[in-house]
């Protein structure tokens, strides 16, 4: 078995200026209804969302959540439709001690699943299979290269992690094995490819120990767990959020929300994309890092087989393929909840390549990858689900990363209160825990808590 990897092991591979009431004479009617007791309008109901939610409304604090799509969760995203519970965006709860949503787990009596992350087979190009030493090998100047990556970079003259390790070993780019790593381990959690990520914060944030969990009943139960008995309104795409003169008002397609504060958990790829307004405008601080955080994409994929003629009983399935980012991890859904499906994840310029295929372009470009690892055995897929995240225009892009030259103070900024009327939260707003959906669901903690002090609580 080979050496057992770093961080998040291998194989996961698999205060603003407020503008005033009165400048701004559309606001006029609906703050006049709603001045007076606290209100807070939440923006998004994806983990974060509900997770500040719950908390003000566990306060006794008047809450209502606006959502874009027909559907609560954001990127939690559970599909039933091959019979099974699979995931569309996130999988795992990323170590359980110490983990805000192992209690949710524990309290919703969900099952769970721990992965091995060591339980792995590798197949090279053509269906070779590597020797166990040069697995090793691969692994032993991974963990290299991963370690003098960031003292490449200097503070101020950052590099992407692709410079770096063109600097350190060459070689390594070039290597199907080595870049069934990159790709496995860098590009799937940073949600980018190597030549995006700053080679200087990468592997700086936090995560918490202990098992990592599946839910074979899907993490959307988590969501649904949190929403029971919120006010959410969905199908309403947010157009405009105002603040000024004591007031908040969130206008959407359908209606004008009137309130006391706002919590937005827009997506870094939705603020980026400037298709919601702030008025004010958010202050500079916080558009900078806007700017400046990365935003990525990771494309998943499962397929559903009459049969599996894969390696039943084993966790992961990777492909070191001769272009990188193309499917190296498939998770085997076989020992999670006993279906012949396959979940593949491609990473990093592939991923966007893959998002930019047709059904049938993708079934046929992982046809091919099982076929170089099977043979005559893999059988064609009966069923497909795919997400295609970076062009859904309520996500755009997966999750947040450190871009070259970022620190962890642009995506701390973000967390900072907006002339204590505006609040936002979100995955990109939490560097320790950036990325992930504990760390999203902390954001919307700790974004009710700002609210609750702003009320004098
Ligand atoms: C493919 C993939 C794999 C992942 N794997 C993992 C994993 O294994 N483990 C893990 O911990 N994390 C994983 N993540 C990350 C995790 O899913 C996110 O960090 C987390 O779910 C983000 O939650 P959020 O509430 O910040 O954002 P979101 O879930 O995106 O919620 C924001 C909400 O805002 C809504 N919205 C957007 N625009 C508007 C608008 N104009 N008006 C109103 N509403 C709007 C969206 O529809 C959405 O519901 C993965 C993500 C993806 C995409």
């Amino acid at each position: 078995m080979p050496p057992e990897l770093t961080r998040r092991r291998l194989l996961a591979l698999s205060a603003g200026t407020a503008g005033t009431l009165l400048a701004n004479p559309a606001l006029r009617p609906a703050f006049a209804a709603s001045v007076g007791k606290p209100r807070v309008i939440v923006v998004g109901a994806g983990i974060a969302g509900l997770s500040a939610a719950r908390t003000l409304k566990e306060r006794g604090i008047e809450v209502i959540v606006i959502e874009a799509r027909e559907r609560i969760g954001g990127r939690i995203s559970t599909d039933r439709s091959l019979g099974v519970a699979v995931e569309r965006g996130a999988s795992w709860m990323h170590g359980m001690n110490g983990n805000p949503l192992a209690g949710l787990v524990r309290d919703l009596k969900l099952s769970t699943f721990f992965s091995n992350y060591d339980d792995y087979e590798v197949w090279l190009p053509d269906g070779e299979r590597p020797e166990e030493w040069e697995l090793e090998d691969a692994v032993d100047a991974f963990e290299a290269v991963l370690e003098k990556a960031a003292d490449e970079a200097e503070e101020g003259s950052d590099l992407s992690l692709l410079e770096a390790i063109d600097q350190l070993d060459p070689g390594m780019l070039k290597d199907p094995l080595s870049g069934w790593m990159l790709s496995s381990e860098i590009e799937d959690d940073g949600g980018a490819p190597l030549s995006r990520i700053s080679a200087l914060q990468y592997g700086e944030d936090r995560g918490f120990d202990g098992p990592e969990a599946l839910l074979p009943d899907g993490l959307g139960r988590v969501v649904e767990g949190l929403a029971k008995g919120l006010d959410i309104r969905l199908g309403e795409p947010v157009r405009r959020i105002s603040h000024g003169g004591g007031q908040v008002v969130v206008e959407t397609a359908k209606e004008r929300h009137s309130g006391t504060h706002v919590i937005s958990t827009l997506p870094l790829g939705v603020l980026k994309a400037g298709h919601v307004v702030f008025d004010p405008p958010l202050p500079k601080g916080h558009a900078g890092s806007i700017a400046s955080l990365g935003f990525g994409a990771v494309t998943k994929v499962s397929l559903k087989f009459d049969r599996c003629f894969w390696p039943k009983e084993t966790q992961f399935l990777s492909y070191a393929a001769r272009e990188r980012g193309r499917w190296p991890t498939m998770i085997n859904l076989m020992p999670v909840s006993g279906a012949s499906i396959l979940t593949l994840v491609s990473t990093g310029d592939y991923a966007l390549k893959s998002e930019a295929m047709s059904e049938a372009e993708l079934q046929a470009d992982i046809s091919a990858v099982l076929g170089e690892m099977f043979g005559a055995e893999a059988r064609p897929p009966e069923k497909m689900v795919t997400a295609q995240w970076s062009r859904d225009p309520f996500a755009l892009g997966v999750y947040s990363y450190p871009a070259v030259g970022c620190t962890p103070a642009d995506f701390n900024r973000l967390a900072e209160p907006v002339a204590a009327r505006l609040f936002l939260a979100g995955e990109h707003t939490i560097f320790e825990h950036h990325g992930t959906a504990h760390g999203a669901f902390m954001s919307g903690e700790r974004a009710a808590g700002q609210v609750i002090a702003a009320l004098g609580g």
